[in-house]
């Protein structure tokens, strides 16, 4: 029997092709795509699916992936303004020390996820203290998660030294190795805070569990100074010294690569995550994302945390990766409008190793999708939604998302959880959080 219909909605795929139908739907089996098929062909369909939905004049497409965040972040919104990254890293660990633990997580990524969700985000790679915590969070709400056990050479949040880091990530892998909306990782934050034994570690912990990796890499000019500095070689040259660069790589930012650091990027097949706010905001400066797709890198999309950009806003991340490379290329004609949307979409599914699953509407894939209203004085008219969801669309369009068929957003509201709660426990908190760098 068929669980959903969705139809009369343009239906935009983010497949290899770029196929976009009009007057279309899809039909949900068990969770995954069972069609992708005209609104005429979806009628025998729809008249025995247990839920119908009616996407006229809405767009329905993959929903978006996220492959760069700390969401719990969200409880320093705003906190420490004005500084480049060193110093201001620094302001924030100090807050964070002071306020973070296992509820605070816990409540800080159940607020940067619903902020992800009811913007049409259905899977993010979150790097955070507590990730079992994270994981639980993203189940509060619904959404898919790739987290895992972080790396980090000092005592952190958490005080561990390196075997506390590697029993937590054991047990991380125990507890949710299986699990469907899981995508398992180890997290090492970057080259210059964790040693290259320790990185080393942390791979083959990967590697032993099948899953991702995924690390901060080549952000800022001080950081390649840093470790160029310490083991003379550039931050990625270093990490494929090491052997930690392959398909199940992710490397978060690479703003600052030479040519023959963009071909070792394209030869190992290591993704790179951009994240536009976040490099704008703190002055890292502009990823030569242009170059990297040119060489056939697998870029993906970010928003990094919520206090490197203030909020969690992929439409945003979408438009300026469409954007900024422009003007700092001086060419109009880069990055086009299905590569930028590809970014979003498909590509993070690649990242995430994930690309039989999510990141497209193909039959047998998970039916992860959003509908977004495109009857609006900022939508109309729509000669190409395509260019429609990169330039024109904004995160307050998205009205409907669904995550596995299941319906997690219903006309712009969470149907799993009541936010006023996490809004209330996130008042409370505010006065401690101000005065965690008082
Ligand atoms: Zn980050």
């Amino acid at each position: 029997m068929t669980d959903l219909v969705i139809r009369n909605a343009v239906v935009v795929t983010c497949d290899a092709q770029g196929t976009v139908i009009s007057d279309s739907g899809i039909a949900v089996e068990n969770g995954r795509i069972s069609r992708v098929a005209s609104s005429a062909d979806l009628e025998p369909l729809a008249a025995n699916a247990r839920q119908v939905v009616d996407g006229a004049g809405h767009i329905l497409m993959p929903g978006l992936i996220n492959t760069h965040c700390h969401a719990a972040d969200s409880l320093f919104r705003g906190l420490v303004e004005d500084l480049p990254l060193e110093p201001w890293l620094q302001t924030v660990w100090k807050a964070e020390g002071a306020i973070l633990n296992r509820e605070t997580t816990h409540l800080g990524s159940v607020l940067g996820f619903a902020e992800l969700l009811l913007s049409g985000v259905t899977t993010v790679m979150d790097m955070f203290w507590y990730p079992d915590e994270t994981v639980r969070a993203a189940r509060v709400l619904g959404v898919r998660v790739s987290t895992g056990g972080i790396f980090f050479d000092p005592p952190g949040v958490t005080g561990h030294d390196i075997r506390g880091r590697i029993a937590a990530a054991e047990r991380f892998f125990e507890e949710f190795g299986e699990a469907e909306d899981v995508f398992p990782a180890i997290l090492p934050h970057g080259t210059y805070t964790v040693s290259p034994e320790n990185l080393r570690i942390a791979k083959s912990l990967a590697e032993r569990h099948g899953a991702l990796f995924c690390t901060h890499a080549a952000e800022t000019r001080a950081e390649q100074a840093d470790v160029t500095n310490r083991y003379g070689r550039s931050v990625i040259r270093h990490l494929e010294h090491l052997g930690l660069l392959d398909a199940r790589t992710v490397l978060a930012h690479c703003v600052h690569l030479d040519d023959e650091e963009i071909a070792i990027l394209a030869r190992t097949g290591a993704s790179v995550a951009h994240n536009p706010m976040s490099n704008l905001k703190l002055a890292s400066g502009f990823a030569r994302v242009p170059d990297m797709l040119e060489a056939g890198i697998n870029v993906s999309l970010g928003t990094d945390g919520p206090i490197s950009g203030n909020d969690l806003d992929m439409w945003m991340a979408l438009r300026l990766a469409a954007t900024i490379h422009k003007a700092n290329s001086g060419r109009a004609d880069v990055i086009s409008t299905m590569e930028a949307l590809a970014m979003a979409t498909s590509a993070g599914a690649k990242a995430l190793d994930a690309a039989d699953r999510i990141g497209s509407l193909e039959e047998g894939k998970c039916a992860d999708m959003i509908l977004i209203d495109v009857r609006r004085p900022h939508a109309v008219p729509m000669f190409d939604p395509t260019t429609h969801l990169v330039y024109s669309t904004a995160k307050s369009d998205v009205r409907h998302v669904f995550v596995g068929g299941k319906q997690v957003v219903r006309d712009g509201t969470l149907t799993r959880h009541d936010i006023g709660e996490t809004l209330a426990a996130v008042d409370r908190l505010q006065p401690k959080i101000a005065a965690s760098i008082a």
